[in-house]
């Protein structure tokens, strides 16, 4: 293909029906720019205009169907907040209800224009008769080019202002159809003939074709599966590629010999016995690091599966073949814990351990910054602010990220340019990550999993409860604290509301003021809106137990570790993602004791919300929360990762696709094992194409 002019990377304006005005709307709306960008803005749904319905034939669960007839007794019924619209919808063999509940101005506008209607919709029965809430509306005489088949009609998502430039779905498909004819022959297969051909798969042009306007309902599957297996499958390919570059490529710093510090620390100073799991991780890593290629590894366990003594014998191995370290949390809280924890445990060995955070003062950094490039410190713990790039060391061998569904692909990438050899780097998740993610947003990693508990946990007891049972509640924490135990209350923060959550908060505040008195109960508060010194102060308290209540916003979310503290209460718990309040329960359950975790709520909850409140009280486990989390909410609602491209998929979805994921990942590492250059001739669609999608995404020049 080298040296064509790539037709698909011609800019939109050129399209027949575009020009520079709708070019903009384009750009600024949907983000589409050429050519590509509209074949792959792919339609969220189909008309079905093979088949209309007619409405004595309607039958009890049949899903979504299309209606031809017309519109009468349009009415607005209720008050306010109850308004609706409603209407009679009457084809020759019958007629239903149509109702609306929102946009009803809107809606009684559009019903005075025409008179002949297709709807599409689910019907229900109400009342003995059927019932079609907010049907799809389409008016038949639209027809929208000769060129296409029309049978299935391809509905796409706009949005208000380009509706009001004149780009509805009906105008979006009509410039697909002006596009398909010009590009169609000359959309270029990626995958080899044979591949395409062994797969069953659809070859990529008529997928394109297809995806859009379909010739049956067929054809439109298996359009849709090539196109997900292309995204899924280069996803693979490039996230292994990058693998092998490192393991097998790049030069890492060798960790040869497990020397006294290692030795020293496991033989005197750990303080509890390790798990078999924890031991065979270590192992692992070690295997890694000694093998003269760069590490990339992540290492998942539980909360409170005990990740943080793997990274400091990690360190220590560091330390022991004279390299340096650092140790990267989210937060500064975290970041705190993690150096006091780790230079306490550290101390009987002399080594010098450092902090770095954005609120470390001028002189301190100073001096600190001078000793890490002198290499007087070994260990460096802190915030992002670690990968700055005034932060220079001597001789940095090892990247430990702790809590890390906030740090992507790229970012590790930035990690790698910070020295000629690139550091090895262990990512550590908080909460466990679903297999399915877990290969997409850390397939350039090698896995390691914590899959055992420190012995002598009690499992947490979750309850899920509502406002009426806050008597017995208060109960309840009164004894536990009579007991010598301690108590967090957690509020929810919503950023576009911090007020509000501020004020939620100071009202419960109150609330437990009142009913744990001073001097009887000493009671916390953290958020943040507060001065980092002031929530030490706070956290410091209730670490001493000079404190029996902390109430506080999501700041203690991650990491924490105040082994006396055994109930967990959440406020307003329905608003949490599953993944939070798994991690916020994990505060609790550290030490022998029984704990407890608290979910309050409403009474009245999403069916969502419910789901997942039963599903913390159903289990402990945090790889079982993680999968009913991928399902219930998409991978692209899981905390954390909506930043990161790697999950910006266009038809594939990970909640969905869980086996076309492990199957193309299986299928890429067979291929780069048997021809890890691509360079035979018949992988040279696939290594033309990944060196395509490189070029696009700058951040992985690294490939080449
Ligand atoms: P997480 O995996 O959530 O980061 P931590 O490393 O903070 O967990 O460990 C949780 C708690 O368990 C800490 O108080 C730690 O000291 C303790 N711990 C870790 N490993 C063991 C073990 N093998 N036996 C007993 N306690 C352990
Ligand atoms: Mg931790």
């Amino acid at each position: 293909m080298a040296g064509e002019v790539d037709i698909l990377q011609t800019p939109i304006e050129f399209l027949k029906g575009v020009g520079p005005k709708r070019g903009e709307v384009l750009r600024k709306e949907f983000d589409i720019s050429t050519y590509q960008d509209l074949l792959t803005y792919y339609p969220y749904r189909h008309i079905d205009k093979t088949h209309v319905y007619h409405i004595r034939d309607i039958v009890e669960n049949g899903g979504y169907i299309q209606l031809r007839g017309t519109v009468s007794n349009v009415q607005e019924l209720g008050q306010q907040r109850a308004k609706r619209l409603t209407a009679v919808f009457r084809d020759e063999t019958g007629s239903i209800d149509l109702v609306w509940f929102n946009g009803i101005k809107w809606v009684q506008d559009m019903l005075q224009k025409q008179q002949e209607y297709i709807i599409f919709g689910k019907p229900t029965l109400f009342n003995g008769r059927w019932n079609m809430t907010h049907p799809e509306m389409i008016d038949p005489a639209n027809q929208i080019s000769a060129a296409v088949p029309m049978s299935f009609m391809p509905l796409y998502n706009t949005s208000d202002f380009a509706k009001k430039k004149t780009l509805d779905s009906k105008a979006i498909a009509k410039l697909v159809a002006n596009l398909l004819p010009v590009v169609r022959h000359l959309i270029p297969e990626t995958l080899p003939d044979k591949m395409v051909h062994d797969l069953n798969l659809m070859p990529l042009r008529d997928a394109y074709c297809n995806i859009h306007y379909p010739e049956n309902s067929a054809a439109l599957a298996k359009a849709a599966q090539r196109l997900k297996f292309d995204e899924l499958f280069f996803t693979q390919m490039k996230l292994l590629s990058l693998k092998l570059i490192n393991t097998q490529t790049t030069p890492g710093h060798l960790f040869s010999k497990v020397g006294d510090y290692f030795n020293n620390f496991y033989k005197n100073y750990v303080p509890f016995q390790l798990t078999n799991a924890q031991k065979r991780v270590i192992k692992e890593i070690r295997a890694d690091v000694g093998s003269g290629h760069q590490m990339n590894r992540l290492l998942q366990g539980d909360v409170g599966s005990g990740k943080t003594i793997i990274a400091l014998f990690i360190m220590l191995l560091a330390k022991d073949n004279q390299f340096q370290s650092c140790l990267m949390a989210p937060t500064e809280i975290l970041a705190t814990q993690h150096y006091e924890k780790i230079s306490k445990l550290l101390a009987p060995l002399g080594l010098r351990v450092e902090f770095l955070s954005g609120t470390t003062k001028t002189a301190k950094r100073r001096q600190l910054l001078a000793g890490l490039q002198n290499g007087d410190v070994d260990i460096l713990i802190g915030t992002h602010a670690l990968i700055e790039d005034n932060v220079v060391f001597k001789n940095l061998g090892l990247v430990i990220i702790d809590e890390q569904h906030r740090f992507g692909v790229e970012q590790r990438a930035k990690l790698w340019r910070k020295s000629a050899t690139p550091p090895h780097i262990l990512v550590m998740t908080a909460t466990p990550i679903p297999r399915t993610l877990a290969m997409t947003l850390y397939g350039d990693l090698d896995v390691s999993v914590i899959d055992e508990m420190p012995q002598g946990r009690k499992p947490i007891i979750t309850k899920h409860l509502y406002d009426k049972d806050r008597l017995a509640l208060y109960g309840f924490l009164k004894k536990q604290i009579a007991a010598g135990r301690q108590v967090f209350i957690v509020y929810p923060l919503i950023k576009e509301s911090e007020k509000l959550d501020l004020l939620d908060l100071m009202a419960g505040y109150e609330a437990i003021q009142h009913d744990f008195p001073e001097p009887e109960y000493a009671i916390g508060i953290v958020h943040g809106k507060m001065s980092p010194e002031d929530k030490d102060f706070e956290m410091q308290r209730f670490a001493k137990n000079q404190s029996q209540i902390l109430l506080s916003t999501t700041v203690i979310e991650v990491g924490i570790d105040v082994p006396n503290a055994t109930v967990m209460v959440i406020e307003n718990a329905e608003r949490f993602g599953l993944s939070q309040l798994h991690q916020l329960r994990g505060r609790v359950g550290r030490g022998g004791n029984q704990s407890y975790c608290i979910l309050m709520s409403k009474y009245e909850l999403s069916s969502e919300g419910r789901q997942r409140l039963n599903a913390m009280v159903s289990t402990n486990d945090g790889f079982e929360i993680a999968n009913f989390d991928l399902k219930l909410r998409g991978p692209g609602d899981i905390q954390g990762t909506q930043q990161s491209g790697m999950l910006d998929f266009k038809i594939a979805d990970l909640s969905k696709d869980e086996q076309l994921v492990a199957y193309t990942r299986k299928l890429a590492m067979r291929i780069l094992e048997t021809d890890p250059a691509l360079s035979s001739l018949e992988n040279q669609r696939i290594a033309n194409t990944l060196k395509e999608i490189m070029k696009r995404e700058k951040n992985w020049t690294r490939i080449s």
